[in-house]
């Protein structure tokens, strides 16, 4: 990265940037060790029903195994540098080949939410790989939930709604997540293919603290009518868990119910009632 003039030329580009090229190549490596090397995790997030207090489903939620690297890095690196596609199957395959062993304890099926980045968008073959691994594990369709962000919509529009209306024929649910981050265009809602919102932290914590009770449930309204489920993500106090239950929320995920788990952890409190 640096030109070697032999005078200490590095000291031309900042401390900040050599750390960043250089922290860019290692996670790099990182990742490229973990996938050779089983290095790689998955935790699971419940998402909690706010009328039974059950968990209706999960969210899946990659990790390094013995590094404490966070995803919002290790994810960013391995979409620049298209690591992300090899990385995106095996999170697809890992979540399924779990979902089968719990079925196969006697868990009843829940489920379960694997995050899509936009750069998955090149691998043509993802749907025929997802498809068939849903054969191999005997799992079907309906359990596996595809986790999209808005950024998928600006580009490529007619790719993304090419795959999405595949990934419905194939019976296989679709979230927008991060609501309220990006856009939140209430317009794309009515055209593309999708049955969940999940409505970000940030946004979540908008409607709370200015206790636009009425904004909060309109919007949620609104979703309702187009048959959408609605899941507010980030909740960690019980005020909020009332005024999103009062607002119409479906679904709650966040810290106050439960940290994403190992799926050990998740065994134990598989049919917990989180409010009863
Ligand atoms: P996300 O998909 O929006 O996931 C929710 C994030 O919020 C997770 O962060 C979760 O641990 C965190 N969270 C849940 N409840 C709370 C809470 O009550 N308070 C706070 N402060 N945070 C909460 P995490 O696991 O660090 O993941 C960050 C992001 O990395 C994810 O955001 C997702 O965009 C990405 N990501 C994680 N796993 C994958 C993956 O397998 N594939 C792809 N493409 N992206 C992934
Ligand atoms: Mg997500
Ligand atoms: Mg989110
Ligand atoms: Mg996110």
């Amino acid at each position: 990265y640096v030109k070697d003039n032999g005078k200490g030329s590095h000291m031309f580009y900042s401390d900040k940037i050599m750390e960043d090229i250089r922290s860019r190549a290692e996670i790099e490596d990182i990742l490229r060790d973990a996938l050779r090397e089983d290095g790689l995790r998955l935790v699971y997030q419940p998402q909690i029903n706010v009328v039974t207090g059950k968990i209706d489903e999960f969210e899946a939620l990659l990790r390094l195994k013995d590094r404490n690297l966070s995803p919002a890095k290790f994810i960013e690196v391995a979409e620049m540098s298209g690591l992300i596609i090899e990385i995106g199957r095996w999170v697809t395959k890992e979540a399924i080949r779990q979902m089968a062993k719990w079925r196969d304890e006697g868990y009843p099926l829940k489920p379960v939410a694997i995050n899509f980045s936009g750069k998955q968008l090149s691998d043509r073959e993802y749907i025929s790989f997802l498809s068939s691994t849903l054969e191999e594990y005997q799992i079907d369709s309906r359990y596996v939930e595809i986790e999209i962000t808005e950024s998928i919509l600006v580009e490529e529009t007619e790719n993304t709604l090419a795959f999405l209306n595949e990934l419905k024929s194939l019976g296989i649910r679709i979230a927008m997540d991060d609501f309220g981050t990006g856009y939140s265009s209430l317009n794309y809602l009515t055209f593309i293919p999708v049955d969940k919102i999940k409505l970000d932290k940030s946004l979540c914590e908008k409607f709370i603290n200015l206790d636009n009770s009425s904004v909060m449930s309109s919007l949620i309204g609104l979703m309702h009518s187009l048959d959408l489920i609605i899941t507010a993500e980030g909740i960690e106090e019980t005020y909020q868990y009332h005024r999103l239950k009062e607002g119409g929320c479906d679904l709650i995920q966040g810290y106050l119910f439960s940290k994403p788990l190992a799926s050990q952890e998740i065994e134990k409190i598989y049919n917990h009632n989180f409010i009863g």
